[in-house]
């Protein structure tokens, strides 16, 4: 019983999260505010920050809930009667296999998620929260994952989600998809689609490096920098809609 509820847990706090990226995944860095452990109320002052933009957030967070757990229940009970790759005993493919199988757990789903967050992006909300959330289920199927081992990534994937929205740009690293690099994605829209590693972008051409500007907490807030910004989000958005506009 534990275990179903440390699953129902798992997967309430996965609709959770996915639901709010949905919000986040496509309006600009400060959307991303509203799940914050440290929150940096100067981002308030910014000129692209709605007018209540809290309560909207966390109400079109509450609407995509029913459908998203509704369309991840057979996800879990797939998870939880043993009809996925996962295996109980941690020692069936050997110490070694469980790192091995996290690092396979990680690079898979960045590729899925990078594909759907890249193909899907924009016209189709919340086809795209959904699908975002499919990659860490269908793991399970196509990677042997120990079972707790798969619970600590799931809560993990939790966590760096929440932190790649921080602003708080701890690492600056060239291999890990941090919250400069991901910041990125929420002005410019068309780059770093990745969630851990920077690889995918890289390799299929949607990398964008953070300059000093996101890294320097004073540069960042500067009045040039938050004009060239929003100009930047301005620009991007009137071209998505173009784009838009041409496809319908
Ligand atoms: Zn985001
Ligand atoms: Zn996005």
């Amino acid at each position: 019983m534990d275990t179903v509820m440390l699953y129902a847990n798992e997967y309430f706090f996965d609709s959770l999260y996915t639901s709010i990226a949905s919000i986040t995944s496509t309006t600009p860095l400060p959307r991303d505010n509203v799940i914050r452990f440290y929150y940096d109320k100067d981002y308030m002052k910014h000129p692209r920050f709605l007018k209540n933009q809290h309560i909207l957030e966390i109400k079109t967070a509450f609407k995509a809930f029913p459908i998203i757990t509704i369309l991840t229940i057979p996800w879990i009970y797939a998870e939880i009667n043993g009809k996925t790759r996962l295996y109980d005993d941690p020692y069936e493919r050997g110490v070694p296999y469980l790192f091995l199988s996290a690092g396979l757990f990680l690079l898979f789903t960045d590729f899925c998620i990078y594909w759907v967050h890249r193909l899907l992006h924009h016209p189709l909300q919340k086809v795209e929260t959904y699908l975002s959330s499919v990659p860490y289920h269908l793991a399970t199927i196509v990677i042997p994952l120990y079972k707790w081992l798969y619970l600590g990534l799931f809560a993990f994937v939790n966590v760096w989600s929440v932190m790649i929205h921080d602003g708080n740009y701890l690492s600056r690293n060239p291999v890990v998809n941090g919250s400069a690099h991901h910041s990125i994605h929420h002005t410019a829209f068309l780059y770093n689609y990745g969630q851990f590693f920077t690889f995918f972008d890289r390799i299929f051409g949607s990398f964008r490096e953070p300059g000093d500007e996101i890294y320097d907490p004073k540069l960042r807030k500067s009045n040039a920098t938050i004009k060239k910004v929003v100009e930047e989000v301005n620009f991007m958005e009137a071209k998505i809609d173009e784009d838009d506009k041409k496809i319908n």
